[in-house]
């Protein structure tokens, strides 16, 4: 089983990190070619608008957009995942029905870290929000996994789970072993 790692922009190297120490196999995802050779995808933090960019120019974009294995998306990749973006609109890979509002705690210096919940465990764990979006809408088919101050922070939709914060920015690896427990399945 190789987890591959988006790794176009944005901080794919911390995700690297977590796998390596969680003993998982791993590749980083620059080409069409390397998406074919994975079992599941992350798509890590960065600018979706850039990200979005670089994956259209590389072909990578469509072939993502049919992608049917598990997929983590943190931060930029839970945008890029949205069935539908606002603050602007833009166009997303239409995989996970949630609607997101980019930017939405502010600008960067509206950074912070903070203590949520993991839903699932109902342990508290650190959640570190860089430029965090906003989740504004949930579809039925959405599970809520992880909340900060009573918003939906995490979510699961069959195989896909998209967080607004950085799990692998934390020391708390709940997130990426449920992950890794999915793309198992
Ligand atoms: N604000 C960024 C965006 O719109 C996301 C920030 C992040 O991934 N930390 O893509």
């Amino acid at each position: 089983m190789t987890i591959g790692i988006l790794a176009l922009q944005g901080d794919y190297f911390a995700h690297g990190r977590v796998l390596k120490k969680l003993g998982h196999k791993f590749i980083y995802v620059k080409t069409p070619g390397e998406l074919s050779q994975v079992d599941s995808l992350i798509i890590p933090g960065g600018e979706s608008t850039t990200i979005r960019k670089l994956a259209k120019t590389g072909g990578l974009w469509e072939p993502m957009k049919k992608f049917s294995s598990p997929i983590l998306g943190t931060c930029t990749g839970i945008i890029l995942l949205a069935k539908k973006i606002e603050d602007p609109a833009e166009e997303g890979l239409g995989l996970l029905d949630v609607t997101i509002s980019r930017n939405a705690y502010g600008s960067q210096i509206n950074s912070f870290t903070s203590d949520g919940e993991n839903v699932l465990s109902k342990k508290k764990i650190e959640m570190v929000f860089i430029r965090a979006p906003r989740i504004t809408y949930i579809g039925d088919n959405v599970e809520v996994i992880a909340k900060y101050d009573n918003e939906p922070v995490g979510v699961r939709q069959d195989n896909i789970i998209g967080l607004t914060f950085h799990p692998e920015l934390s020391q708390d690896k709940s997130m990426h072993e449920l992950f890794i427990e999915l793309a198992a399945t």
